[in-house]
Order: structure tokens, then C-alpha cells, then sequence
């Protein structure tokens, strides 16, 4: 039966929304919804649209960890909930809302470099999460990524355990890491894909074994427990040789937007601009994946939308319905380059309107590589979980910082221009990158 009761408090309380955990901005409530996978059916992003029209003001956002949100939500916190709740979008568990964190690529499962389909194995972990009390004791940003090694795939958010699959000897495995990402992360050892469950659980227990309620998350666990020590700890096989400690994931550039091959069929990568959809995006995503997909839709890490499983020849069909509505639907159009926060419109810490600043300078841009310049209206930095390869600080109205992503470097990088217009910095932009060197 689906909870209806909101959760007790959690020993790690979050600031962070979460379906019953309604927090409040400057454009009224956030309510986020976690998704299994970022699985979500085409009747429930029915539900989704008609609960931010009767709930909320209508804005809906698709966020960087293939979950969606509501923003705008008036005092009718119990009907919100009530009507998510009713359409199968909540936990199994009231207590267990905020530890389905677990990120697969949007095309697990069909992708044609995939070395395995995680999709059982994640519906595990999901189950374990949900079913064993002591987990719920984790932070809500607590996350695990379970790569299958598909080349649609985001290897660059940080998260504190991941799992990537490879095959050695003929058998399948999963390499892990902790606190980091599968495009740099340190291997820390592997086990056989059946001990992958053991290991997720493992991993988990031995966390919580060891953090003070202080440490939530695993990379401040890890500055005073070393990982081998970590490791050695778990209780569970690990192999640790050095074709394991010295595999690396290999990094893939497919897009995500547009055409998307599938091991069978195709795909259909959209992105609502800013990360933005209307209802009304929502419910025709929804209609389009009935009509011409399976009838699900998947969210993915960079504010966007897959439809698996288009047949050839209805593709052209689906793209112009879904570009009708305004969702980017090729990677060379304007407004996919950019990412951009909340800003001031809905978020008191925000030094400018990112949002409506980053459609000024999308046009100044023209196309680029889909996500590359992220527009931040503070150091917070929530609209990525990663580095983009630009980022413009805001620091007044209008106003912004550049930093260019730089690998010896923390943070946002190197900081290359301060106080710059938006002109300004679309000029400098758009110069070809050795010559923002100078
Ligand atoms: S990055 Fe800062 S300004 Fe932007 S939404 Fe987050 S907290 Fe607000």
C-alpha cells in the first residue's frame, strides 16, 4: 500500500525538498519527485502536469539527478501529496523517500554500448533501500550510480558509491569507486555482478557503521577512515588486482538530444529550455511516448527527457510534435547550450536573473555543445553536480564571473574574466578556446 503519512525525522535532516518535505522559496513551495531509474510512466507525467496546474503555479523543472520537481506550490501541501501519492510516484515506504537515490543512464537497457542491462539489478538496490530501516538513517543527497557501461551516460557527477560494469574473463563485473565519478574516480576494487547487491549493502552498512551523524555523505567519512581501511572492512569478496585498479571507464560522447540509436529501434533525446516544462510540454512528452514510443519516458542528468523505443519511421513525427511545444530536440540549437540555476525569480541567495539572462545570452552564443556554459546565481552552483566546461558566477544584476573548467584546479576552475555583461561575456565566449588564454 502506498504511505500516505509523511516520514519521522531523519538522524541526517535535509534542507533539501522531497515529496512530502515541501521547502520554501521565493516563488512559493518545491516538492520533489524521486524516480525509480528516472522511469516515469506517460500517465503519471499525466498526474505530474495536473498537480503543478491545481497545486503549484504550473512550473515544473526536470533536475540534474533525472528526478522532477514542482515549484510554486501554494498552501495544499496534503492535496499535492495526495494526488502524487495516488498516481504511484511516492515510496514504498513513507521513511524511505529521500534514499532513492540511485542514477542509471536514460537509456539503460537499450543502448548498444552497453556492456550489460543494470535495469534487475537497480530494481535490487531500489528494493534494498526501501526495505531496510537503517537506510533511511542516510542523507538525502546520499546517491549511488550504477553505470552498465552504456555510451549515453553521465560519468562526471560525483556520487558516493558508483558501480560500472566490465567484463573479465568472460564473466561480467562491477568496478566501484567512492566519493567520485567513473570518468576520473580512483577504482577501488570490483566484485563478480552477482555480489553486486552484497556489495551495494555492504558498502552502506559499513557507512553508517562509521560516520557521525556529522558525516553525511562519503567523501567526509573518507577524510578520516583511508578507503583501504574502508574496504577492508566490508565483509564481502573484493577483488583488488591491478587489471582491476588500473581499468578505466572509458569516456563516450553520444548526445542525448535528438536522434538516439538504440540496440534496436531509436530514441528521442528532448530537453525543455532551462530545464523548464510546462504542463502542457509535460502532457504532450507524455502523448508522444503513447503514441509513437512505449509509453514511458525517461528523465535524465542533464535536464532532459528520453523516449525509448520510437520506431523509424514515426521518429520525424514525434521530434516536430515535441519541438511544436517548444522542447529542444537537436543539439545545435541555442538555448541546449546553456544550463542555468533558479536565480533571483525564485531563489533569495541568487545575485541575477540566471534564467532569464541565460536566454539573452544563448541568442549572443548561437550553438555549442549542449550544457557547456552554466550561468550560477551563486558559489552553490545547483543547477550541475559538475563542472560545466564555462561558468559565469553571478556577482550583481547582469553581472558575472567566468571560469573555464580546469582539471589541476578545484572548484569552478580558472577564473578568467570578472564583472563582465552578458555581452561581454558572450564575446568572449564565443572566441575559439585557446584564446580565452590570452
Ligand atoms: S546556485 Fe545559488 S542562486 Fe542558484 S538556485 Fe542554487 S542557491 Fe539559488
Amino acid at each position: 500500500m502506498t504511505p500516505a503519512n509523511p516520514p519521522a525525522a531523519s538522524p541526517r535532516p535535509s534542507a533539501c525538498p522531497g515529496l512530502w518535505r515541501i521547502v520554501s522559496a521565493r516563488d512559493g513551495g518545491i516538492c520533489r519527485i524521486k524516480l525509480p531509474g528516472g522511469l516515469l510512466l506517460a500517465d503519471q507525467a499525466d498526474a505530474v502536469a495536473v498537480a503543478a496546474e491545481r497545486f503549484a503555479g504550473g512550473v515544473i523543472e526536470a533536475t540534474n539527478r533525472g528526478n522532477l520537481q514542482i515549484r510554486g506550490i501554494g498552501g495544499d501541501h496534503a492535496g499535492l501529496v495526495e494526488s502524487l501519492l495516488a498516481a504511484g510516484l511516492g515510496p514504498r515506504d513513507a521513511a524511505s523517500d529521500d534514499v532513492r537515490n540511485l542514477m542509471l543512464s536514460p537509456l539503460a537497457g537499450h543502448d548498444p554500448q552497453s556492456v550489460l542491462d543494470v535495469r534487475p539489478l537497480a530494481e535490487q538496490i531500489l528494493d534494498l533501500l526501501q526495505a531496510t530501516p537503517r537506510f533511511h538513517e542516510l542523507s538525502a543527497k546520499f546517491a549511488v550510480q550504477l553505470d552498465g557501461g552504456e555510451g549515453v551516460a553521465m560519468l562526471e557527477h560525483p556520487h558516493d558509491l558508483w558501480l560500472s560494469a566490465l567484463r573479465l574473463e568472460q564473466r561480467d563485473w562491477l568496478a566501484f569507486g567512492l566519493a567520485s565519478c567513473p570518468a576520473d574516480g580512483q577504482v577501488l576494487g570490483a566484485v563478480p555482478l552477482e555480489q553486486g547487491l552484497a556489495l551495494v549493502s555492504a558498502v552502506l552498512e559499513r557507512f553508517l557503521d562509521l560516520a557521525t551523524a556529522e558525516q553525511s555523505r562519503m567523501r567526509q567519512l573518507l577524510q578520516c577512515c583511508p578507503a583501504d581501511v574502508f574496504i577492508a572492512g566490508l565483509g564481502v569478496d573484493v577483488r583488488r588486482d591491478a587489471v582491476v585498479l588500473e581499468w578505466k571507464r572509458e569516456a563516450t560522447e553520444r548526445p542525448w538530444l535528438g536522434r538516439v540509436v538504440q540496440q534496436q529501434g531509436m530514441a528521442l533525446g528532448v530537453a525543455p529550455p532551462l530545464g523548464r516544462l510546462t504542463p502542457a510540454m509535460l502532457r504532450g512528452v507524455a502523448r508522444v511516448a503513447r503514441q509513437w514510443g512505449d509509453g514511458s519516458l525517461r528523465l535524465s542528468p542533464w535536464q532532459s527527457l528520453m523516449l525509448p523505443n520510437i520506431a523509424a519511421a514515426n521518429f520525424e513525427q514525434a521530434r516536430v510534435e515535441l519541438s511544436s511545444l517548444g522542447l529542444l530536440c537537436q543539439a545545435d540549437e541555442p538555448l541546449a547550450r546553456v544550463v542555468a540555476c533558479t536565480g533571483s525569480s525564485g531563489c533569495a541567495k541568487a545575485q541575477a536573473d540566471t534564467k532569464a539572462d541565460a536566454v539573452e545570452l544563448a541568442a549572443l552564443l548561437g550553438s555549442g555543445a549542449p550544457g557547456s556554459v552554466h550561468l550560477s546565481g551563486c558559489p552553490r552552483s545547483c543547477a550541475v553536480a559538475h563542472v560545466a566546461p564555462a561558468t559565469l558566477l553571478a556577482r550583481s544584476p547582469g553581472r558575472y564571473d567566468l571560469y573555464l573548467r580546469d582539471a589541476h584546479l578545484p572548484g569552478l576552475g580558472a577564473l578568467r574574466a570578472t564583472d563582465l555583461t552578458l555581452n561581454e561575456a558572450g564575446a568572449m565566449l564565443a572566441l575559439p578556446t585557446e584564446h580565452l588564454d590570452d
